[in-house]
């Protein structure tokens, strides 16, 4: 954890402190009582932050899985006598299955209606739990046994405090493992739209079931929690309501860290548990008027501080050290180039239709190993358009694609991408909120393997420190070294599209597509790219290049394609394209 990391002295004698609490004496009991609650709601608040700070999914339902949690403890405890530690595992897999089942059409659902499936199937379970006789309706179960370890009963709310903060921990180290890992990156990089993470191999459907399944995990172990400390349950902490008060939560403590859930849920427990005292003497009635001004503080939130408030606690603190690179960590291994001058790539009359526009019309040509192949054109001429067909982003309408001899049209992009062809993006696709380091290592997610447990429980670092490392090299190797722990955001766009070319370095390519690298680039930084990409070309990688500044792309390569509304009109070595009347006269504007 980051924020660990940057002041660990401090975070001990925080910790130290807080375990103090219900052992100091003179603290009253409803104050130990609201912090076990402000721990059983954290739990869903850090499930939260992963799944929509960092995943970009908006849930409204999450009070749902909270209540798989504690009803399906209530029913084994209370009706079929188990012990409450026996029903832990298979609470979570309650949940956990629900989330399975819930999760595969809800990740599916893009733009707001992700948020509205989770209402809707929010609204059903709570439904579901108030109608079903077996969980006793809108009465609920009640008579459920306290927890007991030996002679120790944790019926006592200072007992309790210490259960469910030792949960809490466990899920925030948990978590933030998760996240500072392969799988981590590739949860974090679904906030960037699925076609990048994609083209880099990460499978976005599955990424995002697995933290979907994972936040609804931590939501049923407060469930479980929630259960035996109140000894009842009913359908109402389990509906919509709740639901969005969770969501408050991350929102308001910072929806992108692990802590800030910890933080939202402080608060707004905090503050609701004195809204609730005063607000009815000052209005003079009773009713849930700190519902209202929840909604208007979650508002605000979402108008004055989007990463919501624990950043600005986080300036408190000294700087976390920026990550360490192990520059002993082993090499990853190296793809076999294909042989020099060999047939790389051949596109064979790829069409592309959108309605009625035919953006790439019947296109042909080829790329031979070890060559800079240049693809210019006017604006709208179908160049991006070519390179979302070959990537696999976008599908051919007709035509063939061999790549090493192999069709790749209609493959998804990264099972082209596992292939060997890496790419940049016309319109920077990096993550702003992770650092260039960590953007660059997305680029390795093929070479790795580690999944979700290995990252949690940190049996994955030999690789990761590999895979940081081959992040380190190539950014040092395209110049950014000095920038390697900034954000993404931070840097001018036109480093950030050279930030892009080392996250595609990191795949090991052999064919390297970049959409207009050049640009925003200045005369200096022009130079050293084309050096770059001549180094490239001369250890054998092929590259495939869309430029607009001629003289870096006459400069630079052996071979162009000219692109006219979607059609080829030329083809042939710089010399040949530039003296090419139908050339100057399409795309040169006729100049002489
Ligand atoms: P270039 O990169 O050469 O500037 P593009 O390949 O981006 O050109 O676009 C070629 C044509 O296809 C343009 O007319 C563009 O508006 C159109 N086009 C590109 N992508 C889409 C899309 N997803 N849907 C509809 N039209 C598109
Ligand atoms: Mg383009």
């Amino acid at each position: 954890m980051k924020e660990f990391s940057s002041a660990p002295l401090l975070w001990i004698a925080v910790m130290l402190g807080f375990a103090a609490l219900p052992i100091l004496p003179g603290v009253p009991d409803f104050w130990i009582t609201l912090w076990d609650y402000i721990g059983i709601y954290s739990l869903v608040a850090i499930g939260l932050v992963l799944l929509t700070g960092v995943g970009g999914m908006t849930s409204f339902g999450q009070a749902a899985f909270v209540g798989f949690g504690a009803y399906t403890t209530a029913v084994l405890t209370a009706h079929f006598g188990w012990s409450p530690w026996l029903t832990l595992p298979v609470s979570l897999l309650v949940t956990g299955l629900a989330a399975f089942l819930l999760g595969l059409p809800t990740v599916r659902l893009s733009g707001h209606y992700l948020p509205l499936g989770t209402i809707a199937w929010g609204i059903c379970v709570f439904y579901l739990f108030g109608n079903t006789a077996a969980l006793g309706r809108f009465d609920g179960i009640s008579g459920l046994p306290p927890f007991t370890l030996g002679p120790i009963s944790f019926v006592d709310s200072r007992a309790v405090f210490y259960l469910i903060w030792f949960c809490v921990l466990v899920a925030i180290i948990l978590s933030g493992n998760l996240l500072d890992s392969r799988t981590g990156r590739a949860i974090r990089a679904l906030r960037g739209g699925s076609q990048a993470a994609e083209s880099f191999g990460v499978r976005t459907a599955q990424a995002k079931l697995i933290v979907f399944i994972y936040a609804a995990l931590l939501a049923g172990l407060s469930g479980w929690l929630y259960a035996h400390v109140q000894r009842a349950v009913s359908p109402s902490p389990f509906g919509i309501n709740a639901g969005i008060e969770y969501l408050l939560m991350a929102v308001l403590g910072g929806s992108g860290y692990v802590l800030g859930g910890v933080f939202g849920a402080t608060i707004v427990t905090i503050l609701k548990d004195h809204l609730q005292s005063i607000l009815p003497k000052l209005i003079g009635s009773d009713g849930n008027f700190e519902t209202i001004v929840f909604g208007i503080l979650m508002v605000a939130i979402l108008q004055f501080a989007r990463q919501g408030l624990w950043p600005f606690a986080l300036k408190l603190l000294p700087e976390p050290k920026p990550r360490r690179i192990d520059k002993r960590a082993a090499p990853l291994p190296r793809r076999d180039m294909p042989q020099s001058g060999s047939l790389l790539l051949q596109v064979e009359k790829a069409r592309k239709r959108f309605g009625g526009l035919v953006a790439v019309n019947d296109v042909s040509f080829n790329v031979k190993a070890g060559e800079i192949v240049g693809l210019i054109g006017p604006n709208g001429a179908g160049k991006s358009t070519t390179f979302n067909l070959l990537t696999g982003v976008l599908h051919p309408t007709s035509g063939s694609i061999l790549y090493r001899g192999e069709e790749i049209a209609g493959r998804p992009a990264r099972e082209v991408a596992a292939r060997g062809v890496a790419r940049t993006f016309q319109h920077v696709k990096l993550i702003g909120g992770m650092t260039v380091l960590e953007n660059v290592a997305i680029g390795a997610h093929l070479r790795g393997s580690s999944g979700v447990l290995s990252s949690m429980f940190l049996l994955d670092r030999v690789e990761e420190e590999r895979l940081l490392r081959e992040a380190a090299m190539q950014i040092e190797r395209v110049g950014l070294k000095e920038h390697m722990h900034k954000s993404a955001a931070s840097l001018a766009l036109g480093q950030q599209r050279i930030v892009e070319i080392a996250r595609a370095l990191c795949l090991d390519p052999a064919l390297l597509l970049l959409d207009e690298p050049a640009a925003g680039l200045r005369f200096g930084e022009k130079q050293e790219l084309a050096a770059l990409l001549s180094q490239l070309r001369s250890e054998g990688m092929s590259i495939l290049l869309v430029e607009h500044d001629m003289d870096f792309v006459m400069n630079l390569t052996d071979h162009l394609v000219v692109l006219d509304f979607g059609e080829k009109i030329a083809e042939g070595t710089p010399a040949n394209i530039s003296a090419n009347p139908v050339v100057l006269e399409a795309y040169l504007g006729g100049v002489e």
